[in-house]
């Protein structure tokens, strides 16, 4: 497979870029951006010289590109970042608008928020029409052209009368019918991912809602070899679940460092357990849901006031959007009600904080926290679940049912994020937990998250991609 690939070029395609450029005391910095992504396919750019093309974010990014939207990443010697430049109009309607309140709450079946705009439909045809183009002024024969994400589900439609070879990688879940046929244009999205040769998705539930969603359209399906034929091309359809730079957080964990920040943290709190989430700002984070089983715990095991400190860190995102405002003030005011209602001493049931910050800032927490709480009520996957597994030792993972991440982590607790009695029982079950089957549950999570990590993800990608063709 590797022979096969080094004689041909890999073209990325995504909405966020790898590096961004930023203006910080007068001067151009670049920044690496986190997430699975980079992670995982940055060091193959840099190594195979291929090219990436993405939505320029930075707000730097266009001083320092050549006539051609070009530049060098993360050096001289990298590969080679073509930036697309979106109008203010396009970020609206293409990315806020159909990406964001259309394609994101029907794929996570939230069914009453999407907002079915046309205008927003026109905008993202359009975005997805000028990263066609772009892709083409650089094609080349052979080509292999690696799309990623929801925001340019119709490129590989686009790109059907060039001779690349195309691929896309769906990050979110992908819905039943009933949810994905309220989308007006479900045809067009239908059949722009369906000119793909190979397409993939983190479990096999996704893929076998694809699959029936093409069947609706008329498609002719095979569930068992998952293929599916439509106006006379093939599309192969499979679930490879994307992992973690398990090395890197692994030995990150055993640096004294952080080991040091993480004591800091829990005297701090002045708390025998910690309990710890993050996450962006999203309703399908279940973080309101969360915070309920928090009140209901306290007031049902209040032998643990004053003993535990739960810890939620969230992330800003999609700022533009008033619905996630909105949201944001009634996490907080959840928050206010909790401490309010138990608060002793010096001792605060729940410490919040609401900003980002770079990956390395959250190790702490995930070393110190006795239970990791996730009760996403939809995922994708959930890569905090896999990094607060990756540097323990003897901590507990208590993770929603609806997380794609559920479906590949046996020994985590599961909990259904709406049965608020179960998420408190389930905490004080994760809490009184004894040491040696919490260490056994590790032991078994981490061989899985060593094998499974994100250069399996991509090699396992790349060879079924390759082998669509043999
Ligand atoms: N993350 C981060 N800083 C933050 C919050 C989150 O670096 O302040 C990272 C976190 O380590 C994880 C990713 O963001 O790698 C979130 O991935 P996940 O799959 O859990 O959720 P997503 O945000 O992609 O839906």
């Amino acid at each position: 497979m590797e022979a096969e690939l080094k004689q041909k070029r890999l073209v990325l395609v995504s909405n966020g870029e790898p590096y961004k450029h930023v203006f910080q005391d007068q001067e151009i910095k670049q920044e690496k951006l986190a997430g699975g992504l980079t992670t995982g396919l940055d060091p193959m750019m840099q190594e195979d010289k291929g090219l990436w093309i993405a939505w320029g974010r930075g707000e730097a990014d266009f001083e320092v590109v050549d006539q051609e939207n070009k530049v060098k990443v993360p050096d001289e010697d990298g590969y080679t970042l073509k930036r697309i430049n979106l109008s203010e109009e396009e970020k609206n309607g293409f990315y806020y608008g159909f990406s964001n309140e259309v394609m994101w709450p029907i794929c996570h079946t939230f069914i009453s928020k999407a907002n079915y705009k046309k205008e927003y439909w026109e905008s993202y045809k359009e975005v997805n029409k000028k990263f066609a183009a772009s892709i083409k002024e650089e094609l080349q024969e052979d080509d292999l052209v690696w799309i990623h994400d929801y925001h340019l589900a119709l490129l590989p439609g686009l790109l059907a009368d060039s001779n690349a070879k195309t691929a896309l990688f769906w990050h979110i879940p992908w819905p039943a019918w009933e949810a994905f046929r309220t989308i007006p244009w479900r045809e067009e999205i239908l059949e722009g991912m369906l000119a793909a040769d190979f397409l993939a998705f983190h479990t096999d539930s996704f893929v076998y809602n694809f699959i029936d969603c093409a069947k609706k359209l008329g498609a002719d399906v095979n569930f068992s070899t998952r293929e599916i034929y439509y106006q006379g091309s093939k599309t192969r359809v499979e679930s490879i679940p994307l992992g973690i730079d398990y090395q890197r957080f692994h030995q990150l964990a055993e640096d004294q460092e952080y080991l040091k920040k993480a004591r800091n943290i829990k005297e701090e709190y002045s708390a025998e357990k910690l309990i710890f989430a993050v996450d962006r700002l999203d309703y399908t984070k279940g973080i309101e849901e969360r915070l309920e089983g928090i009140d209901r715990f306290f007031d049902k095991y209040p032998e643990y006031q004053c003993r535990v400190t739960f810890v939620q860190r969230v992330a800003p995102s999609r700022t533009g959007i008033e619905e996630y405002q909105q949201m944001k003030e009634r996490i907080e005011k959840k928050v206010a009600e909790i401490n309010g209602k138990y608060q002793k001493d010096r001792w605060q049931p729940v410490k919040y904080f609401y900003g980002s910050v770079p990956q390395e800032e959250l190790l702490p927490y995930y070393q110190i926290a006795d239970l990791a709480l996730i009760t996403a009520s939809i995922d994708g996957m959930n890569l905090v679940a896999k990094e607060y597994l990756a540097v323990q030792d003897s901590g507990v993972l208590l993770l929603s049912e609806f997380a794609g991440a559920a479906e590949y982590i046996d020994s985590a607790i599961k909990v259904n994020p709406y049965n608020v009695e179960a998420v408190a029982d389930n905490i004080y079950q994760g809490l009184e937990m004894s040491e040696s089957e919490k260490k056994e549950r590790l032991k078994k999570a981490q061989a899985d998250l060593k094998e499974y990590d994100i250069n399996w993800w991509r090699d396992t990608f790349l060879e079924k991609w390759l082998n669509c063709y043999e």
